[in-house]
């Protein structure tokens, strides 16, 4: 007979299943077919991701698991049930939401996430760890992508399944998410397994760029060569495919993405006014901070040069000064 941890597993897998039979094809699927269709997802994404939907039900899936046996104490903490407080019954954990499975390595499910249809809180239900599931050490799409990041040693990092899913759509097979938290050592080490270069595509709101740089910082210790794409102030990457499409975010998100160097650049000279003395100062003096702890000569030799010419000052000046920096710091 199968392990608990193989039950569990079997259970995401009917769960997923009827989630995508209700979106597509049943009555209790119109509110999520209307949401979708608003969203602009095609079948085909519909279909390679495998979006469902959880009727707005308190029994759905919990009667399905209990007529095939599975021990619903079991199905607790796989996170797909809840027990009532009274301890007497049972109850889908996910009700009236479209859902996203997650996938392990081997394609797998082993979690759902939740996104809600009306505007209920949270935005997403997510399952928590279990013993099938860790977030820290999962990543959203990956056994999708891998043939494409293989075949192209390059793969496209977002915060959402969404952003993956409009990814995709827009030519994009090498896209791969956390789960709505920070980017762990552990997802950093897999995807440094499976790609040397990764593109950190996230929203490009005040969240998303602070994370942006952490994310970029755990990448860098796995060994791996950063770019950051350029999403313009207030879109993330769904939003931005979706108001000004597919050949656009290729060529001036993914393709005009800078060097992580480039990206605290201009971090950097944000709410500076460059024009005036000091401030442009302070700006050289947090640039070439940043440029004295970066490994390579050839680098910090390129982005000296950078700053050189573009505020007219010499190299050699700048290179003394970066020098009594890195000095300074050790
Ligand atoms: P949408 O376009 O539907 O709003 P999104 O992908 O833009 O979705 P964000 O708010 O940018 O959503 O969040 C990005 C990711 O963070 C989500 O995919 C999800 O994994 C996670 N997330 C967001 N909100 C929550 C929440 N309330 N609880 C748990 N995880 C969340
Ligand atoms: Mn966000
Ligand atoms: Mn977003
Ligand atoms: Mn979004």
């Amino acid at each position: 007979a199968d392990g608990p941890r193989e039950r569990m597993k079997s259970a995401h897998e009917i769960a997923a299943k009827l989630y995508y039979h209700v979106l597509t094809l049943t009555e209790q699927g119109a509110d999520g077919r209307n949401y979708v269709k608003e969203r602009g997802f095609t079948r085909e994404q519909i279909e390679r991701f495998q979006i469902g939907f959880a009727p707005d039900r308190w029994d759905s899936l919990t009667t399905i698991l209990s007529k095939r046996q599975y021990s619903l104490d079991l199905m607790v903490e796989a996170g797909l049930v809840g027990e009532r407080e009274s301890k007497d019954g049972y109850f889908d954990r996910f009700r009236n939401r479209l859902m996203f499975p997650i996938w392990d390595g081997q394609g797998r499910v082993i979690a759902f996430g939740g996104r809600t249809i009306s505007d209920e809180k949270p935005k997403y239900l997510n399952s928590a760890d279990t013993p099938i599931f860790h977030k820290g050490q999962t990543l959203y799409g990956l056994h999708l992508a891998r043939p494409s990041i293989r075949k192209e040693g390059t793969v496209i990092l977002f915060e959402g399944y969404i952003d993956v899913i409009a990814a995709w759509g827009a030519g994009f097979s090498n896209a791969i998410a956390t789960l709505g938290t920070a980017l762990t050592e552990e997802q950093a080490k897999i995807i440094r397994r499976n790609a040397e270069t990764v593109t950190i595509c996230y929203d490009s709101d005040q969240a998303g760029i602070n994370a942006a740089f952490k994310s970029a910082n755990i990448l860098e210790q796995a060994g791996c060569v950063i770019k950051i794409a350029d999403m313009p102030e207030g879109l993330d990457p769904d939003d931005y495919i979706r108001t000004y499409g597919a050949n656009r975010f290729k060529s001036d998100v993914i393709g005009a993405s800078l060097t992580f160097m480039s990206f605290k650049m201009r971090y950097l000279r944000r709410g500076k006014n460059l024009a005036n003395e000091s401030e442009r100062m302070r700006y050289i003096e947090e640039v070439l901070s940043e440029i004295s702890s970066l490994p390579r000569a050839v680098e910090r030799d390129h982005y000296l040069r950078q700053i050189a010419d573009e505020f007219s000052l010499s190299l050699e000046a700048l290179k003394q000064e970066q020098y009594q920096i890195y000095r300074a710091n050790r």
